[in-house]
This record gives C-alpha cells, sequence and structure tokens, in this order.
C-alpha cells in the first residue's frame, strides 16, 4: 500500500478511537448528571462533596456525591470561567478567592455553567485536606441552600503521621456515618460498605495502572488525555463502573504501547507537569508542547486519586480512610511532596518539569519554588513556571507563555545535545 493511504488509514483510525472514547466518557457523565438532577424524583438523596473528600460512606448509603470542583473544570474548560468569576466579584468575593469557589458561588445563584448548574444539594460533606478555602466555601453554600453541612477536619500531617490525628479523624468518620443516617434517615449497611472499599482500592489500583502505562516511551497518553480520564475516579469512586472504564481503558493503553504508539508522534522530550490543569488552555498547550515533540508524561494532579494507596487496607478499609484522606499530595509538607516529585522524575524518566503557579490555589503553589530548587538541586533537570489560573483566563497571557515555553525547550535540547 502506498505511504500516504497507510498514513491516511492510520490518521482515520486515530479519529475513530479518539470519537468512541470520547463518547463513553460524555456517555457516562451525562448519566450521572441526569441522575443526579432527578435524584428526588427517584427517592435518592445528593451531597456535594470536596474533591479529596471520602465519597466511600456516601456511596455505600446510596447518595449520589457531586463535586463542585470538578465542575469548576467544566466551567474552565468551556471557557465559562471568566464570566461566573466576574459574577462572584459583583457579589463582593475577592478576586483573589480560589477560581473554582467563586464559580460555584456565581454559578448556584444563576443556574449558569455548561451544565445550567449543578443538582442542588441535600447536604454538604467538606473535607479540608485539599485547603482552608473549602471551609467558608461551603459554609456559605450551606446558607445558601439551608442544607446540613459536614466538616471532616483533616490536621496537616508537616511529617509522618500521629497517632494522635489517627484519633482524631478516626473518631470524625464515625461522626460523618451518624450525619449520612440522620439526614438518609436509614441505618449504614457496614457490608455495604466494605464492598465499597474493594471497589473504590481497585478502582484506584487501576487508575494508577493506567498512569503507569506511560513510564513506557513513547508514551501511550499524555498528562492531557489522564485530565480527561480523571473525571470517574474523582466522581464515581467505589462503584463498578469505574472498574470496567478503566479496565478498558488500560487495555486500550497497553495495546498502544505494545503496537508502540505514542500520543506525541516522535516523542523525543518526556516531561511532568505540577499543579491544577489550566482548564481553557489544555489543548493549546499539549499542541504546544507537541510542536516540540515533547510529551507530558505524567503529573502530580491526576496521581493525586490513588496516591494514599499505600496507608489503605483493604480488610479495614473504613479504619484506614483516616490515615489515607489525611496524607493526600495537598496536606503533606514540602519536603514529602517534593520525595513524590523526585519519585515521578524517577520513574516516568523526564527531561523537565512544568509548574503551573496557579493564582487560585495556594496550598498547590506555595511549595513550588522550593520543589523547584530541589528537583534542581537533586536531578539537575530544568523546570519552567507558568503563572496562570485554572479556571479565569484573566490571569492568562498566551504570547508570554509561548515564548517561556520556547525557551525552556530550547534549554531541555541543549542540555540533552
Ligand atoms: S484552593 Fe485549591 S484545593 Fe482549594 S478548592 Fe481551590 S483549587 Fe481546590
Amino acid at each position: 500500500m502506498p505511504q500516504f493511504l497507510l498514513y491516511l488509514f492510520a490518521k482515520i483510525k486515530k479519529i475513530i478511537l479518539h470519537f468512541k472514547k470520547q463518547k463513553k466518557m460524555k456517555e457516562i457523565m451525562t448519566v450521572y448528571y441526569m441522575e443526579a438532577k432527578s435524584a428526588r424524583v427517584g427517592g435518592r438523596k445528593v451531597a456535594w462533596i470536596t474533591s479529596g473528600g471520602p465519597v466511600e460512606p456516601l456511596i455505600a448509603m446510596d447518595v449520589i456525591p457531586v463535586y463542585p470542583e470538578n465542575h469548576g473544570a467544566m466551567i474552565g474548560a468551556s471557557k465559562m470561567g471568566t464570566g461566573l468569576c466576574e459574577t462572584a466579584e459583583s457579589m463582593g468575593y475577592s478576586s483573589d478567592l480560589c477560581s473554582y469557589a467563586r464559580s460555584d458561588i456565581a454559578c448556584a445563584t444563576v443556574n449558569g455553567g455548561p451544565i445550567g448548574g449543578l443538582p442542588r444539594p441535600d447536604m454538604l460533606v467538606c473535607c479540608n485536606n485539599i485547603c482552608g478555602t473549602v471551609l467558608k466555601w461551603y459554609e456559605i453554600q450551606a446558607r445558601y441552600f439551608n442544607i446540613p453541612l459536614f466538616i471532616l477536619d483533616t490536621p496537616f500531617c508537616h511529617v509522618g503521621f500521629a497517632e494522635e490525628a489517627r484519633r482524631y479523624v478516626r473518631r470524625q468518620l464515625d461522626d460523618y456515618i451518624v450525619f449520612l443516617e440522620q439526614v438518609c434517615g436509614r441505618k449504614m449497611d457496614h457490608d455495604r460498605m466494605k464492598e465499597v472499599g474493594i471497589l473504590s482500592l481497585e478502582g484506584q489500583r487501576l487508575w494508577q495502572a493506567v498512569l503507569d502505562t506511560t513510564t513506557h516511551s513513547p508514551a501511550p497518553m499524555s498528562a492531557f488525555d489522564a485530565f480527561y480520564h480523571l473525571a470517574l475516579i474523582v466522581t464515581l469512586r467505589g462503584t463498578q463502573e469505574v472498574i470496567d472504564y478503566y479496565t478498558q481503558l488500560l487495555e486500550k493503553m497497553k495495546d498502544r504501547v505494545a503496537k508502540g504508539i505514542g500520543a506525541v508522534p516522535n516523542e523525543k522530550y518526556r516531561l511532568l507537569w505540577d499543579n491544577i490543569p489550566i482548564w481553557h488552555r489544555t489543548r493549546w498547550l499539549s499542541q504546544k508542547f507537541a510542536s516540540h515533540d515533547a510529551c507530558l508524561v505524567a503529573d502530580t494532579y491526576t496521581s493525586a486519586w490513588c496516591g494514599t494507596m499505600k496507608y489503605i487496607d483493604e480488610n479495614r478499609f473504613f479504619d484506614s480512610m483516616a490515615e489515607a484522606y489525611t496524607r493526600i499530595y495537598l496536606n503533606i509538607g514540602v519536603d514529602e511532596m517534593a520525595r513524590t516529585v523526585l519519585g515521578m522524575v524517577d520513574k516516568y524518566k523526564v527531561d523537565g518539569i512544568v509548574m503551573h503557579s496557579n493564582r487560585s490555589c495556594k496550598p498547590y503553589s506555595f511549595g513550588q519554588y522550593d520543589i523547584q530548587k530541589i528537583v534542581e538541586r537533586e536531578r539537575g533537570i530544568p523546570s519552567l513556571m507558568i503563572e496562570a489560573d485554572m479556571v479565569d483566563e484573566r490571569s492568562f497571557s498566551e504570547s508570554q507563555v509561548a515564548t517561556r515555553i520556547d525557551a525552556f525547550m530550547e534549554m531541555i535540547k541543549q542540555k540533552r545535545g
């Protein structure tokens, strides 16, 4: 067959695969939001929960979990963030407040955003293992909707994990169950909770396995693909749906590895992404790096949803949640964060790090300059700092970022000779 026909065939196959992938995820998420929006008809309850919160008890109680942060990502990706942030600012909220919080607070009052607002919650579950912003944000929403709020307080782990912290969080998990039983008007089925725990852990293992396929060069997927596929491990962790989805995805990735198909054709440089994606520029960034034959093969963000598996005991899932939910990436000291990043640098064999200094997310961005120095000192690889915001486009200058990426890639190319 002539070369150009082979090329055309490969291109068409790639487009079909792409659409199949899109449809599957889109179908699942559409059904999920439709179910949540019509929860009352089916006699089910809806809980809004923070992205780092323990979702498994909700699943075990047949409550539909909804994530305002996930919604924030959708708002950012559909470029509706700036308008909603401006609405929040006109309501009196500071432009320094996290743009997920600003867009969610504004969205609730106008039912805006790409899906016409989130389903109305019956309760709120807030865990401060990701930041302190969520405490005030969820209090505002609890007042606005006049619904009960449960706060799980997870102490910051500067080093290690103290026994007192374990007891403190573990006791609150019991309170969490009492809270759910009161709001739902029925008892928790502890056997069901165990089943959900097993499914949750299995989902995390599969997600990690999917991410690990990029240790292969060329990487069969990029961090930009991981940002897309992440939605299920966040929203439906603890369900069979997650297992089925990631089992299929893992097979696909293994197949690409076997055939030597890379996310970036001619992958020459491998990079690590740090911080939340710049949702309104993922496509642009992906193309920009690909134009330098660079693939972002891993990231600290999507790996956070399987990063604490080592603390989970499958046979005592509920008890071990205390440690697993407290020691997540955003709730540990900078030294431990740097160790995680160094581990990823080695595992994925990257040539450099791209750090998104995110105006919105202070806990993610504060330690970045220290981590940058540690990585440069320990591994001698360069890093690039991009100043932006995950949702609010006003903090992004395309020309400035393009120039910095070009300069950074020049440095990496020279280093590689
Ligand atoms: S400040 Fe960061 S961790 Fe907190 S809600 Fe915003 S994006 Fe999430």
